[in-house]
């Protein structure tokens, strides 16, 4: 072996190589259950043959998403750490240049300097640059390019051989949607773990870490204000809860005091986030009824999360809502990932349907406003390409727009069907709706007051509130 050192000057600028990261699970605070699963891969790296008399493997590729910011990076590094191998890092978008053949060159690169020194970790962050859909519109160009890149990671990892001493790889993106199918599939990425906005408690750990270098007046008093600090950034990422923590430092030395206090945290938070403070008065400045409609779309879309919990992406306490024009609960994703069953997609019509419905049901059609028509579209795809796409429906197998010429009246039939699960799907909604109208409300007044709301507190609701029992409604 020859030291790791020379390695990232000479052959490839691109690739940032370290013999060991040093980092270990400890670094990362909050989601402690993503840390057990991970725990799990690391002792399979590390007893490779014990594990492997049992007929257990490691995964051949991680892939981690969630926002920038969330730890991925130090959740990658900490692998490696853990498992004491050294770390190959690359950043998708490095791969993607102007240059014809270069993104597969990189890519056989990165793969053949780490087999080298296997068993090691890849780790491409911004996976999504090159790994993104084949045959989509191609919004920054180059994707021939990148095409080739991706055709190359596939090959390499399917090139692996499970049984030597191994190369994980790690993705990292906060773009899950925009993936290629092809890298999820079993035996490429087939690990895929979510790492989402951490919860208060979450958040005071994070801060807790961060804080172990840092000078406080007493323990008691570093705790106290760690609380407050946790309380007061929802939405914030552990990279922004470390910033705090770091100008509040500095402000600290600016005015030579020996100890951060109160005063310099909040300042600090003050900083961080332009957008903490703008986010605010955004929402303070938004005209009230606004405010009132954009706070009953997220608690209608937060019921129906919670009477459909989406089988791909389980509404946690990591997950917050709060007022702002762009909806923050994601629906379900049916295509492209893990397995999903007719009723999955059939209530992810339901669920799609929720911002509309509340939207007429308080206001009055005629009063419909923009807030609900990305959903409403929304909704509509989702049946067409449960329709035309899967095979599940009265449709049979699938069928797709450009062969309505060889089937007659296709257009037709495809609209009729299309307006039956709609004209379901919105009924359904409703009757859910209604009959959960006591925590629809419950929910809105919590977003009016306090701007925002966590999916613990929204569950809490949930299953509290009293319901109105609805009639049956048949599909
Ligand atoms: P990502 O790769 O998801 O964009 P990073 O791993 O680069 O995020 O996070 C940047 C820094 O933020 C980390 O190096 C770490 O110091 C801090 N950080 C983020 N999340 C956490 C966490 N859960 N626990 C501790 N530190 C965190």
């Amino acid at each position: 072996r020859d030291a790791l050192g020379s390695l990232g000057k000479s052959r490839a600028k691109f690739i940032s190589a370290e013999e060991t990261t040093g980092v270990t699970f400890d670094d990362f605070a909050g989601q402690e259950y993503i840390k057990k699963e991970l725990q799990e891969i690391v002792r399979i790296l590390k007893n490779e043959e014990e594990f492997q008399d049992r007929g257990i493997y490691c995964p051949k590729g991680v892939l981690l998403h969630g926002p920038p910011g969330t730890g991925k990076t130090l959740l990658a590094k900490a692998i490696a750490g853990e498992a004491g191998l050294p770390f190959f890092a690359a950043n998708g978008t490095d791969f993607v240049e102007m240059f014809v053949g270069v993104a597969a060159a990189r890519v056989k690169d990165l793969f053949s300097t780490a087999r080298s020194y296997a068993p090691s970790i890849i780790f491409i962050d911004e996976i999504d640059a090159i790994g993104s859909k084949r045959g989509g519109p191609d919004i920054g160009g180059g994707g021939a390019e990148r095409e080739q890149g991706l055709l190359q990671i596939l090959t390499e990892m399917d090139g692996f051989k499970v049984s030597t001493s191994q190369v994980l790889v790690i993705g990292a993106t906060n773009r899950l949607d925009i993936l290629d199918p092809a890298l999820l599939r079993k035996g490429r990425f087939d690990k895929i773990i979510r790492v989402g906005l951490p919860s208060k408690d979450g958040r005071l750990a994070i801060l807790q870490v961060h804080a172990k270098n840092k000078y406080f007046r007493s323990e008691i008093e570093k705790e106290v204000l760690l609380q407050e600090i946790a309380e007061l950034t929802v939405d914030f990422t552990g990279a922004e809860l470390q910033n705090i923590l770091n100008e509040a430092a500095i402000l600290t030395a600016r005015k030579d005091l020996d100890f951060i206090g109160r005063e310099e945290l909040l300042e600090a938070l003050k900083r961080q986030k332009g957008t903490f403070e703008t986010g605010q008065e955004d929402s303070r400045e938004m005209p009230e009824e606004l405010k009132l409609r954009l706070a009953y779309r997220e608690a209608a879309v937060a019921v129906l999360a919670c009477f459909y919990p989406d089988p791909h992406h389980p509404f946690t306490d990591t997950d917050i809502l709060s007022i702002t024009s762009k909806p923050k609960m994601r629906y379900a994703e049916v295509s492209g990932r893990a397995f999903a069953r007719k009723s999955d997609y059939v209530n992810s019509i339901v669920r799609a349907c929720a911002p509309r419905v509340i939207e007429e049901e308080m206001f009055g059609i005629e009063n419909l406003c923009w807030i609900s028509a990305k959903a409403t579209s929304d909704a509509s795809t989702r049946a067409e390409v449960l329709i035309l796409q899967t095979g599940m429906t009265a449709f049979g197998k699938g069928y797709y727009r450009n062969q309505s010429d060889l089937v007659p009246n296709l257009a037709a039939k495809l609209e009729a069907l299309r307006s039956e699960y709609m004209r379901f799907a919105v009924e359904k909604c409703s009757s859910i709706l209604r009959e959960y109208r006591s925590a629809v409300e419950t929910i809105t007044d919590v977003l009016l007051e306090k701007g925002a709301i966590n999916a613990e507190e929204i569950w809490d609701i949930f299953k509290k509130a009293p319901r109105i029992p609805q009639p049956h409604v048949y599909p």
